[in-house]
């Protein structure tokens, strides 16, 4: 399978949709895959990201909503009491002033995931439940289909800083597989705790195992602390259960004409039928000097309620985002 245009963007939705089917290549687990891309910190951002959620939790965390918990919202959440407490009394100092807090109270109870009734001047919370512990792992995969020689000594240095760092419990590269054996001399310019894996998208997608990662230890002090690792560990979660691997079409743009959508691999990769390729996600945006507004006529179906093709696709991605959770 070849991947014209942006080898790698495309790569990387293809390696996210068989990642929500089929991780983890290399044991049995009951964790369900929450898949994102383009996550993590400012320092290292991963290509994709795949949160082995506990089945049971999981399904718990559906009661705080759709969208993701930032930090200040999860501060709340997580310390809201069962019954109902002035917030102060209630919650640990965040480090920050308590008129922030004040801020992310009044937005977890416009967002429903938590409750809250006045005591004269004073503001009580209470949870609306308890937020699961649904994270049991986060593996990072970088993914590098064209893995030569250079490509291998490029990601080198940043695979070290991952394992360095263990915020991930686990970390890999996904290349294509070519039908030989990844070359050992590659594997050799790779630090030895990283897992490399050979992925074949010419027909069902397959996977081998070309080496096994490591598994690394968030819970020891590295450049970040255990609990600075355990906080940036669930925001990274909670973005990624919030945005999923689809949201890539919030920032390209759909509502070209040119804009298409074409399976690949059983996920739909975006096609610019201007450039008659793959075009990458950052030269599909509103700088794009093709970029042409889909038609009105092409919208007359429905519209302006239910919008374009442009609106379609975007519609047809948040569905499968909604229905995969
Ligand atoms: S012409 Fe530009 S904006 Fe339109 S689909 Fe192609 S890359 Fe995207």
């Amino acid at each position: 399978m070849s991947y014209p245009g942006d080898a790698e963007f495309g790569f990387e939705l293809v390696t996210c949709r068989w990642a929500e089917h089929a991780w983890p290549p290399d044991r049995d687990a009951d964790a369900i895959p929450v898949v994102a891309r383009q996550l993590g910190t400012q320092r290292r951002r991963w290509d994709t990201v795949v949160v082995e959620a506990d089945p049971t939790a999981l399904a718990a965390r559906a009661a705080f909503g759709n969208r993701a918990l930032d930090s200040d919202l999860l501060h709340v959440v997580r310390n809201a009491p069962a019954e109902w407490a002035w917030y102060r009394d209630a919650l640990p100092h965040p480090g920050y002033p308590w008129r922030y807090v004040r801020a992310a109270i009044h937005r977890a109870d416009a967002r429903g995931v938590v409750e809250t009734r006045r005591d004269g001047n004073r503001i009580e919370i209470r949870q609306i439940a308890p937020y699961p512990d649904w994270v049991r792992r986060i593996v990072a995969i970088e993914n590098k289909p064209d893995l030569d020689a250079s490509a291998a000594r490029a990601l080198a240095d940043q695979l070290e800083h991952d394992v360095a760092t263990a915020l991930a419990d686990e970390v890999w590269v996904a290349t294509a597989a070519t039908g030989a054996t990844v070359e050992p001399a590659l594997l050799e310019d790779l630090p030895v705790e990283a897992g490399v894996l050979a992925l074949d998208f010419d027909g069902d997608p397959e996977a081998t195992v070309a080496w096994h990662p490591a598994t690394l230890d968030p819970t020891a002090d590295t450049s970040l602390s255990a609990s600075e690792k355990a906080d940036k560990r669930l925001e990274i979660a909670e973005r990624a259960y919030g945005d999923g691997w689809r949201s890539y079409v919030e920032t390209m743009r759909p509502d070209c004409r040119w804009f298409e959508l074409r399976e690949r691999a059983g996920a739909f990769v975006p096609w610019c039928a201007a450039k008659e390729r793959h075009p990458t996600a950052a030269e599909c945006s509103g700088s794009c000097p093709e970029f042409q507004p889909e038609p009105p006529a092409w919208r007359t179906k429905g519209w302006p309620i239910e919008g374009g093709p442009g609106k379609g696709i975007q519609r047809l991605l948040a569905d499968r985002r909604r229905r995969r959770r």
